[in-house]
């Protein structure tokens, strides 16, 4: 139940209980030994009392009543001493507290402000020579052995991206040369086109490879319009969405978005693309874009299958697949989702899924403008 308790208001209370038990002993010590003493001073003059003094030049002992009196008087000013010194002490104990933990506060913030892009900048090191001084080096340390790893990683995939692009490229041109002198025998055509497919599939999976490997910089923008774009892609997706008898319908509009029309493409192709794999036969994808005051609505709806409400974040994290055995059957890699948020990242756009009505997602993009 304490562990629950903010560590300021944790270590106030323990100083208070220590305070208070402390104190309330000492009351009560004082106390007993000033009824002892008070006891001792009424019992003196009648010790030895034979013989009576000539001049009576002491002054005389305190009556019984009087040292009750006295004796009461000091239980309520030990009281009400204790009381304050335990109050006074709390809050003082809460400020000290607040100043002691201040450099801990400061480090959890600095912490907190920390993510991928600002993972290898270093918490600035406390003037003091203490344990927090101690933790923010290691804390350093860590970031920057982490930072290393992913920019290995980020490399290592990169590269290989890189190495597998030309040989690709290379099969895919031989593949088409030798398709047009093979085309009589129907075998040797369903197999050049499957390969060509599979090829197609792999030059995909290794362009999402490059792009979320790589930090994509938008160093130039342009204003880019919606409409020819969606059409674009609709074209260069009517092959699929034929074969599956679905229908892409684009709503006419005059939106536009300022960013990169390639990287654009590239997100809207990915949803299309998803929309139309992921749709039973004969059913509608529709694409739209919406002016609102200060941004852009863009949304792809479906009427598939839909996403569970469990994994409607997480199909945006690399590699995520909400059934791996469909997803293969369909050619996808799990990489899509998560260039798309990279990419609508850049342009400080956000992404979202959600379901529609009576079945399938609709998955909404924000653009500032
Ligand atoms: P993939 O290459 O597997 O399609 P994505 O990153 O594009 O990878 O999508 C991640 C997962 O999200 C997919 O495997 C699929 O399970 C789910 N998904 C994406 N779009 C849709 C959609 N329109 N309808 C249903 N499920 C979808």
């Amino acid at each position: 139940m304490l562990k629950k308790i903010p560590l300021r208001i944790r270590f106030t209370l323990v100083a208070s209980l220590f305070l208070l038990v402390s104190c309330v002993t000492l009351t009560l010590l004082s106390n007993v030994s000033a009824a002892h003493m008070i006891e001792a001073v009424t019992v003196m003059p009648s010790m030895g009392g034979t013989s009576t003094p000539i001049l009576d030049l002491e002054p005389a002992a305190p009556t019984e009543p009087a040292n009750e009196l006295y004796y009461h008087v000091f239980q309520q000013k030990t009281v009400v001493a204790t009381v304050l010194i335990i109050l006074v002490g709390s809050v003082a104990t809460y400020f000290a507290a607040g100043y002691v933990l201040k450099p801990i506060r400061d480090l959890s913030s600095e912490v907190q402000r920390r993510n991928v892009e600002n993972l290898g900048e270093p918490i600035a090191l406390p003037q003091s020579a203490d344990e927090i001084r101690q933790l923010t080096v290691s804390f350093n340390q860590m970031m920057a052995d982490l930072q290393h790893s992913f920019l290995l990683q980020k490399e290592f995939s990169a590269n290989a991206a890189h190495e597998l692009r030309t040989p690709l490229t290379i099969m895919q041109a031989k593949l088409d040369v030798f398709s047009l002198s093979q085309t009589e025998n129907p075998e040797t055509r369903d197999m050049i086109h499957a390969m060509s497919r599979q090829l197609e599939r792999l030059s995909r999976l290794i362009e999402d490879l490059l792009c979320f490997s790589q930090d994509l910089p938008l160093d130039k923008t342009e204003p880019v319009p919606l409409f020819p774009l969606f059409c674009d892609i609709a074209e260069e997706l009517s092959g699929l969405a034929d074969e599956k008898e679905i229908e892409i319908q684009i709503e006419p509009t005059d939106c536009y978005v300022l960013g990169q029309d390639r990287l654009l493409e590239r997100v809207f192709y990915n949803l299309l693309e998803n929309a139309v794999e992921y749709s039973p036969s004969h059913t509608q994808v529709t694409l739209s874009a919406k002016q609102e005051t200060g941004s852009v609505r863009v949304q792809v709806a479906d009427q598939g299958e839909g996403i569970p409400e469990a994994f409607r974040r997480s199909i945006f994290e690399p590699f995520f697949r909400v059934d791996k055995s469909r997803s293969r059957a369909v050619g996808g890699s799990g990489l899509g989702l998560a260039v798309c948020k990279k990419i609508l990242e850049r342009h400080h756009a956000q992404i979202s899924v959600r379901p529609n009505h009576p079945s399938g997602s609709i998955f909404e993009i924000v653009f500032p403008s």
